[in-house]
């Protein structure tokens, strides 16, 4: 009688023990599980940010500093693409290469200051006559500006490059005292998705009719096709 007593006690302080045990583990669980959850929600902060960051990051390097517009580090990307893409679906490809006249005489008259002004002024028009999502205007360097005109022929891409000039020649310069004018010179070239060509000769034969606009008397748009 004894002995079962014992056993029956033996018994029931085992099973306490079991139902702790047990109870302390669903707890631990549970708490590993809210730490998990925890974290993760943690990481998945940490990884949005990390996004908008890498978005800023990719923003800022392809953008020119002092006009906003697109640098030369994205034209060169962007024109090698478009032209791939250009060749891929047989569609034309255009380019403007703009330059503003005697902006020497800008910085040399009314001051490098007065001259940034006028550089975003005139960047800021370009980008206004743009109608399409994929058309970019980049600044190419200095007082240079290039213009990607995807799926654009040569007809359209002269359109806009007057459309351009005469809007340029429109606006005012406001810069403290001063109040100016500017032209600009323009050298069109369109790439008909010919395999062979590499995006070097586009630039190239844009460049080529904005200096014959230049020797030509500036203010100006020359197609390549009219290059001697
Ligand atoms: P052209 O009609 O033949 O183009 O003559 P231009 O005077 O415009 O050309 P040139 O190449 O002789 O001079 C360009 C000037 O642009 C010289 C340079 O100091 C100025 N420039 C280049 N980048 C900047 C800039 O970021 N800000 C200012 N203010 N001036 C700049
Ligand atoms: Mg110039
Ligand atoms: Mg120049």
């Amino acid at each position: 009688m004894r002995a079962q007593q014992q056993a029956l006690a033996e018994q029931q302080t085992r099973d306490q023990l079991l139902a702790q045990q047990l109870a302390l583990e669903e707890q631990t669980k549970e708490e590993l599980e809210n730490k998990v959850e925890e974290r993760t929600i943690e990481l998945q902060i940490t990884l949005r940010e990390l996004e908008e960051k890498n978005t800023e990051l990719e923003r800022i390097n392809n953008e020119d500093p002092l006009t906003g517009v697109k640098n030369r580090r994205f034209f060169d990307k962007r024109l090698e693409h478009e032209l791939r893409r250009s060749q891929r679906d047989d569609a034309p490809l255009s380019l403007l290469m703009i330059d503003i006249d005697h902006f020497k005489k800008v910085n040399d008259s009314y001051g490098h200051p007065a001259g940034d002004a006028a550089i975003k002024l005139v960047s800021q028009t370009i980008k206004a006559c743009l109608r399409r999502p994929f058309d970019h205007v980049c600044r190419y360097g200095g007082e240079e500006f290039a213009v990607i005109l995807p799926n654009t022929t040569h007809e359209g891409a002269l359109k806009l490059g007057e459309e351009v000039c005469t809007e340029v020649g429109q606006q005012q310069v406001e810069f403290s005292e001063h109040q100016f004018s500017l032209t600009v010179s323009i050298g069109v070239h369109t790439a008909y998705g010919e395999t062979t060509a590499h995006a070097g000769d586009i630039t190239h034969m844009a460049d080529e009719a904005l200096y014959h606009a230049k020797a030509h008397g500036r203010n100006q748009v020359i197609s390549s096709q009219s290059l001697p």
